[in-house]
């Protein structure tokens, strides 16, 4: 089969590989129909990441058709259309047995080197590098699904992929950033990055009560979608001091939830605020993370704060005295994908949303090397990439 393949900082390679074979009597292949690339999957592009090798297929956003399944598998057939999350989870550990599916005890076969990072090893993910389990990724023709009786659903024929496909990632992503906030009815909800993260957690608010929903970005193409496509309040921390604007626009108050969505995107080249001019003005480095740092400052006193992503090396020195004082609860972590696929198919099926509406660009997977120097570009407002095998 083709796939395509890491070789090293924006060195990508579409190219024939040994097709995936069962390895496991509780495997799956997938035919890959649409797959995707991922903001993090551009960190892997650039580099970022020492346990990526030579030949690694990328990808952890895919979808396809069933052609073959181990002899252990109870739920799949061969010829059904699935959705994969992108963790991948046993459903018999301690966390997956309490719906903490990225916390799985048993997906990560290099666990070990994981534990030096983190301590302890979260799950495994599809073609994201050695350190979360070395599994080739669904950027490719063909893919191996393992645990397949515990990630993969089912998704109707009259749904487009373009429809489901989100629900490997994203969707729960934006979602589940609103959901662990447990906010009430008619919050006020403020969102820093317009990418497909903070646009799905911009959805989200609203299907989850919030009344305002500000979204925080500089590029004017996600600003203009933030806005008129999930209906949030827009604010360019290029104009705006943000923190002071959205004191404003709360009564003083702040938003009563802040989720960073900015990932590792959330250093604002050129911005300042106090505590780096203070580093500054002592002739420290700059090492700050704004978006973090702002939504601890504009956060509401007992409000929440969440982190959906992971916000690079440079979020340090936040201060954790301003969260403190203000009494705030700090919420976390990977995405429990396996957890939100039922309810939120069943969102898109009753038409409350369509998470279609991220996609800016389609081509086949061929072009796979060129569309990931676009979306690292961000040429001709490319927000969504999606990639036909
Ligand atoms: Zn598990």
């Amino acid at each position: 089969m083709r796939a395509l393949c890491w070789f090293g900082k924006h060195d990508l390679r579409f190219q024939d590989v040994p097709d995936p074979s069962i390895l496991n009597p509780h495997d799956a292949i997938i035919r890959v129909s649409l797959t995707a690339i991922g903001g993090s999957d551009l960190a892997l592009y650039q580099g970022k990441n020492p346990t990526m090798e030579a030949g690694d297929i990328l990808g952890h956003e895919f979808m396809g058709e069933v052609v073959e399944v181990g002899p252990e598998v109870a739920h799949l057939e061969v010829g059904d259309r699935v959705v994969v999350p992108a963790p991948i989870a046993c459903g018999r550990c301690h966390h997956c047995q309490h719906d903490a599916f990225a916390l799985c005890d048993n997906s990560n076969p290099n666990a070990w080197m994981a534990e030096r990072v983190f301590g302890h090893s979260p799950a495994g993910i599809f073609g994201y590098s050695h350190l979360f389990g070395g599994y080739a990724g669904g950027q490719a023709e063909y893919v191996r699904v393992p645990f397949a009786d515990v990630g993969p659903i089912k998704v109707p024929e009259h749904l487009s992929d373009e429809k489901v496909l989100f629900l490997s990632d994203l969707f729960p992503t934006g979602y589940q950033a609103v959901d662990v906030a447990n906010m009430a009815p008619g919050s006020t909800v403020a969102i820093w990055g317009c990418g497909p993260v903070g646009l799905f957690a911009i959805k989200s608010a609203f299907m989850l009560g919030a009344e305002r929903v500000f979204a925080i970005d500089n590029v004017p193409d996600r600003l203009a979608m933030a806005r008129h496509q999930a209906g949030a309040e827009v604010l360019n921390f290029a104009d705006d001091p943000i923190v002071d604007a959205l004191k404003e626009m709360t009564g003083g108050r702040g938003p009563q939830v802040c989720i960073d969505a900015a990932g590792m995107e959330g250093h604002h080249k050129g911005s300042t605020n106090i505590f780096e001019r203070a580093r500054l003005t002592l002739g420290m480095e700059s090492r700050t993370h704004d978006a973090l740092l702002e939504a601890i400052l504009a956060c509401a006193k007992g409000g929440t704060l969440v982190l959906p992503g992971i916000a690079g090396e440079d979020a340090e020195n936040l201060p954790l005295s301003a969260a403190f004082s203000k009494g705030l609860t700090l919420k976390m972590g990977p995405t429990h994908v396996q957890r939100y696929l039922k309810p939120l198919l069943a969102r898109i099926e009753k038409e409350e949303i369509d998470p279609g509406f991220v996609i800016t660009h389609r081509l086949p997977l061929v072009e796979g090397p060129e569309a990931y120097q676009m979306l690292h570009d961000k040429e001709e407002g490319c927000i969504k990439v999606v990639m036909r095998p």
